[in-house]
């Protein structure tokens, strides 16, 4: 769950992507008039790409970023884990590459991490 402003802020963020998109294929197709279909394509893909990247990050930590509250414990040995911060991870997925901020936890008993799923889901891992 975000806040409303979190929500709006998002959004306008994101659409802000989309009109600045909008504007920069414009501006290349006025300057590009005997484009073909292909070549007109090869510039809105990474684009188009881009801007769904950024949505999928935003939905996908729409619930938070995987930092409990309380304290989490291995599932192998069932001590506590360790906070270790949240990297940022590089998902690529085919609707587009982002970002993701995700809490990571460590056991040094068992010595491995885990990306506790909280609510969020685990982009490209299905
Ligand atoms: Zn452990």
């Amino acid at each position: 769950m975000q806040s409303q402003r979190q929500s709006e802020e998002n959004k306008r963020r994101w659409l802000g992507h989309l009109e600045q998109m909008y504007e920069e294929l414009y501006a290349w197709r006025e300057a590009h008039p005997a484009a073909s279909f292909d070549e007109i394509a090869r510039q809105v893909t990474p684009r188009r790409q881009a801007a769904m990247g950024e949505l999928l990050a935003q939905l996908a930590s729409q619930h938070g970023n995987g930092v409990e509250v309380e304290g989490v414990v291995c599932e192998v040995c069932g001590r506590r884990l360790e906070y270790k911060g949240t990297p940022r991870r590089l998902v690529e997925h085919l609707e587009g590459e982002m970002e993701l901020k995700r809490a990571y936890y460590y056991c040094p008993h068992c010595e491995g991490g885990i990306f506790p799923p909280g609510s969020a889901p685990e982009v490209g891992e299905a």
